[in-house]
């Protein structure tokens, strides 16, 4: 069983909410717009999350640890 993670690179967030809109349980914003994660996702929740890492416009997020993670562009 793999952990869970989900890997932030806040400096590149514009703050637009994509991932907000999509997985509004796992992403919030703070004052300044910028994503913060409010928790891991249910394994329910994982394609919603893998959807916003795929919307994000600044490549902010990666999911990692979840299971059938593809990584199409080979690091
Ligand atoms: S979708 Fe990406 S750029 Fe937009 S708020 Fe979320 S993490 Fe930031």
């Amino acid at each position: 069983m793999n952990a869970i993670e989900i890997e932030v690179d806040t400096d590149r967030c514009v703050g637009g909410g994509q991932c907000v809109i999509v997985a509004p349980e796992i992403f919030g914003q703070g004052d300044d717009g910028i994503v913060t994660v409010l928790r891991l996702p249910r394994p329910d929740e994982v394609a919603a999350v893998r959807e916003a890492v795929v919307l994000c416009p600044g490549a902010v997020l990666a999911l990692h640890g979840a299971d059938e993670e593809s990584a199409p562009d080979g690091g």
